[in-house]
């Protein structure tokens, strides 16, 4: 096998899972997303089979190399694995390392990360509105507001050298949302359904996506975390169809997915983009 290309910044996205339906039947996977930079690894939302799509992605990602753990909400979806994470991430709870950032209410009451794993990383953050910390040097993290979404849930804004992403978890839709992520180069968004405004689900929909990245626009937009009705229409019908009306390039995610950070310029087209591997 000729050897491995040297490491660059990007976004891996080990699942593109939404809500209980495509979640509990897998049509699409659950292991939330990974970026690397600079050497510096964060792992986000890691739903039910996370670990497992981690060790089977290529190239494997190591949890025993990932730096950071955040959880955006307690549900079963963004945190099912969260704990077997933790542990993988920390040489079973032998080995202090690596920083966990999470809503008080996904480490209190009725945690989604077992107690006694708790005492496994270096530091622990509960993640505030407005809050900002300092990931390793040049590297920052920041969760301008809390979002809409029943339980404590919050998006967060990632800066490193040379490129920033916003990510707009799960939410009903919300006014401030445009100027919380105002000025990301990358913005994604959890697309769960294709309408939103239904306060029972407390999901945005691919309208209020639209709405949001006509208001952000970013250099590009990616949807991900797709309900069934998502996934039944074709989620790269819908990013299509909101680059033409926005002329913001969106894409949506695929499971498996390694996106280069900062993304390349034209937009990338969707034959190059959907590779394996940074
Ligand atoms: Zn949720």
């Amino acid at each position: 096998m000729p050897a491995a290309p040297p490491p660059s910044d990007h976004l891996k996205f080990l699942g593109t899972a939404g809500a209980r339906h495509v979640v509990a039947t897998q049509v699409r996977h659950s292991g939330g997303l990974v970026y690397a930079l600079g050497g510096f690894r964060l792992w986000v939302d890691p739903g039910p089979g996370a670990l497992v799509r981690a060790l089977a992605s290529r190239p494997k990602l190591d949890p025993a190399r990932v730096d950071a753990l955040y959880l955006s909400h307690r549900h079963l979806d963004h945190a099912g694995d969260a704990t077997a994470v933790l542990e993988a991430m920390t040489g079973g709870g032998f080995k202090r390392r690596a920083a966990l950032f999470a809503p008080g209410d996904a480490l209190e009451d009725d945690p989604v990360v077992f107690r006694y794993a708790q005492a496994f990383p270096a530091r622990i953050e509960r993640l505030r509105a407005g809050g900002a910390w300092e990931l390793a040097p040049g590297i920052t993290l920041a969760t301008p507001l809390a979002h809409d979404h029943g339980v404590e849930t919050y998006g967060y804004r990632l800066t490193a050298p040379g490129v920033s992403v916003g990510h707009v978890v799960d939410t009903f839709w919300m006014d401030a949302l445009a100027e919380a992520y105002a000025g990301v180069e990358v913005l994604l968004v959890n697309t769960t359904r294709l309408q939103g405004g239904d306060r029972r689900l407390l999901h945005l929909g691919a309208d209020d996506a639209e709405r949001l990245i006509a208001a952000v626009r970013p250099r590009l937009a990616v949807l991900t975390h797709f309900g069934m009705q998502l996934v039944r229409e074709g989620p790269e019908r819908v990013a299509l169809a909101i680059s033409e009306r926005t002329g913001v390039p969106t894409l949506a995610a695929r499971d498996g997915q390694s996106l280069p950070l900062p993304p390349p310029l034209p937009a990338p087209h969707p034959g190059e983009d959907g590779r394996e591997g940074p």
